[in-house]
């Protein structure tokens, strides 16, 4: 498998060098809203160590990983008042992934209402940031 680099947007987030509309953080992990939603509420988890995705990543850290994977699709069904959450991972390109830094997508969904298509349309920057406060709030809320 190719190696991990460090250039990576998600890295390169970890770093504060670039900003992100952040929803939370611990010790392991961050998570913040992905810039082109598939839905109202799409979030990433991202794990703090390095990996390209989960197929190189330590199991120590991917079982740190999922208690902070639930707490968030807990927060994003409450904040957007969601019928339930779609929770994937993709790993290399063949499988769709795009930025190789393992993340985990979180999207509350709406009976009825198919996956928005990864259309590369960056949502407008209010709307991040006002659907951030919704998952924040909701996290404060539990
Ligand atoms: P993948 O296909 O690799 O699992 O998904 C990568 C995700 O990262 C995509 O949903 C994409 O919209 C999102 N993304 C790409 N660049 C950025 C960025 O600079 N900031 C944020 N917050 N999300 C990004």
């Amino acid at each position: 498998m190719t190696q991990y680099d460090d250039a990576n947007i998600f890295a390169r987030i970890l770093r504060g060098e670039i900003p992100s509309h952040s929803v939370y953080e611990d010790a392991e992990a961050i998570a913040f809203m992905d810039v082109m939603p598939q839905g109202p509420g799409h979030l990433l988890v991202v794990p703090k160590a390095a990996s390209r995705n989960l197929l190189d990543a330590d199991p120590a850290v991917l079982s740190r990983l999922m208690p902070v994977v639930q707490k968030l699709a807990r927060a994003a069904k409450l904040a957007f008042a969601a019928d339930g959450v779609t929770v994937m991972q993709f790993n290399e390109p063949a499988s769709g992934q795009t930025v190789f830094h393992l993340h985990v997508h979180i999207i509350p969904r709406f009976d009825g209402e198919p996956l928005h298509p990864h259309t590369g349309t960056m949502e407008k920057p209010e709307i991040l940031a006002e659907n951030a406060e919704r998952v924040r709030a909701a996290l404060g809320g539990k």
